[in-house]
């Protein structure tokens, strides 16, 4: 199956019970054979109105850390881990493995990246959980490096939190700095 396959399946998608809450499904955007993926939480208000991943406060700042570790959007395949509007940021277990294990899943093998940068505790602990790393405290991996067998997963807290948390965004913003450094080192 194709990426374009899997995103028209999403958008009909009726699998867990989110698909009540949406407007548009948000599959994820950019390039099929991008070298670094970045996997989100879920689609917030703006996302579900434009059915883009990382369109609102949070997908700004996310340009922003992009740009401190010089990298261009356009080239990196977004995404998030459910694709249905969660109101409250709030997911279950269920909500995660439906999600995942239809679309997910296949994105990640489909594009096949040489970095996955996980934002956020769900998409940590799904990546940690599906490359069976053993899993930490964010505070004890953030912006770390973590090799499976075919690629390298960096850990970051995620753009939304940093924005309720100024000390946070600080964190972030010299783990997006280092991030350039370890790319360069690492491709
Ligand atoms: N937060 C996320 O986790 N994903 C988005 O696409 C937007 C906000
Ligand atoms: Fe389907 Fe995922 Fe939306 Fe649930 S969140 S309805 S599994 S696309």
């Amino acid at each position: 199956m194709k990426l374009k396959e899997l995103k028209n399946e999403a958008e009909n998608c009726k699998k867990c019970d989110l698909w009540k809450n949406r407007k548009k499904v948000v599959f994820g955007e950019g390039p099929e054979n991008a070298k670094i993926m970045i996997i989100g939480l879920g689609p917030g208000y703006y996302e579900n109105l434009y059915g883009k991943p990382f369109v609102g406060a949070a997908g700004k700042l996310l340009n922003n850390l992009l740009e401190e570790a010089n990298l261009k959007r356009e080239n990196i395949y977004i995404t998030n881990v459910v694709k249905c509007y969660l109101p409250n940021n709030k997911v279950t277990e269920d909500q995660v493995k439906i999600c995942t294990s239809n679309y997910l899943d296949k994105q990640i093998s489909l594009i096949n990246p040489q970095f996955i940068l996980a934002l956020g505790n769900v998409s940590v602990n799904y990546l940690f959980n599906k490359f069976k790393l053993l899993i930490k405290p964010m505070k004890e991996i953030h912006g770390e490096v973590f090799k499976t067998s075919n690629l390298f997963i960096i850990p970051m807290y995620h753009p939304a939190s940093a924005l309720r948390n100024p000390k946070l965004k600080e964190t972030l913003i010299n783990d997006w700095k280092k991030l350039k450094s370890i790319l360069q080192m690492l491709n």
